[in-house]
């Protein structure tokens, strides 16, 4: 019996000037200690040379990290190559406020912004209010930025429904609007079911909306954090997974193992069903996401062939996911 071959399993050298052909971004948060500085800034070194397609810096809740979103943010642009994604939301805000904060970005040349609406200031499940002279939600931010500037824009996409989201449907409503308003990218909540996003995928494209959809994916640093965050964010976590912690919350080393194991197995998943972009949220640690991309093909710039591994994929793949849409 021949059976076809899988497409993970083609990480493969491309020669020099080839272009790549997976394409992983990673997510970091502003750190509040020193310390956390001092950890974030060695992931950073340690993944710099996989040469992501950008960095996301992310937005605290309710604005509370402005200042050091736009520090680390600046800190990116000036000590490395990487291309950072400023994450801003529409949160306790007027639209002159925000409006600064992306010139302010702007100026300091920063071409990337993810625009979010954000959560409640008293915290998830309480009723979403706009500020009255802010920006209503995403879309509107959206709009806000490209009347501003023509920088690159992401937005966020939800696999499994956003809470708020009465419907599906109205969950599809508002990625088109924020899609319509210049939205270049998606960038999912994270998932720990394939087969979720490749659903949701479907209702995208059934939509109408057709720029990539990027998978977003959580190595699991703490299993008991991580359910905690999804049961907030309306991201479900499969028995399966919890079995797979399962007695090992006094054992950091073979709990390291496990998430290396259950993120490697999610992303060639992917991989084997077309993906070819990652948006890695890694909670500003290097080892597992690094130890991830390995396994996709990435291999540190500086190496002789100067390549990067990939995947072979089909002639006029768009970015994001081929052969969907
Ligand atoms: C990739 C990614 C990055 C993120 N980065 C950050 C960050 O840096 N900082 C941060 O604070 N949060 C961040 N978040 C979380 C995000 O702010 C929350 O999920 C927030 O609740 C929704 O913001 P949004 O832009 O996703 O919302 P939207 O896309 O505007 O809306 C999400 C859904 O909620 C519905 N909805 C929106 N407003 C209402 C309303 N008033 N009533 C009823 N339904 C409504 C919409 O119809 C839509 O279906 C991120 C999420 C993702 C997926």
């Amino acid at each position: 019996m021949h059976a076809e071959p899988r497409a993970s399993r083609f990480v493969q050298r491309l020669g020099e000037g080839e272009p790549r052909r997976i394409r992983v971004s990673f997510e970091f948060f502003p750190p509040k200690t020193e310390e956390m500085e001092k950890t974030l800034w060695e992931s950073i070194t340690r993944l710099a040379p996989l040469k992501p397609n950008f960095v996301s810096v992310t937005y605290g809740a309710g604005g509370s990290t402005r200042e050091r979103t736009h520090s680390t943010v600046k800190r990116i642009l000036g000590e490395t190559a990487l291309t950072p994604a400023a994450h801003l939301t529409c949160v306790a805000a007027t639209c002159e406020e925000i409006d600064a904060v992306i010139r302010s970005y702007c100026t300091a040349g920063v071409r990337h912004i993810v625009a979010l609406r954000g959560d409640p200031v008293g915290g998830v499940g309480e009723r979403y209010a706009p500020h009255p002279a802010g920006y209503r939600n995403a879309a509107d931010l959206v709009a806000g930025i490209k009347r501003l500037s023509d920088v690159e824009v992401s937005v966020s996409a939800y696999p499994e429904k956003h809470p708020d989201s009465p419907t599906v449907e109205a969950d599809l409503d508002m990625l088109a609007a924020k899609v319509d308003a210049g939205a270049a990218r998606a960038i999912t909540q994270f998932f720990f079911e394939n087969d979720l996003y490749f659903r949701y995928l479907d209702r995208v494209r059934a939509r109408g909306i057709d720029v990539p959809v990027v998978p977003g994916i959580l190595p699991v640093q703490n299993f008991k954090q991580t359910k905690a965050f999804a049961a907030r964010c309306g991201a479900s976590v499969p028995d399966w997974l919890a079995e797979r912690f399962e007695g090992l919350e006094e054992d950091a080393a073979t709990r390291k193992l496990i998430a290396a194991a259950v993120a490697a197995e999610q992303v060639l998943d992917l991989v084997d069903r077309g993906v070819t972009d990652f948006h890695f949220y890694t909670m500003n640690r290097a080892d597992l996401v690094y130890a991830v991309c390995h396994l996709l093909g990435l291999r540190p710039s500086h190496e002789a062939s100067g390549g990067h591994g990939a995947l072979p994929l089909p002639a006029g793949e768009r970015a994001g996911v081929r052969g969907v849409g």
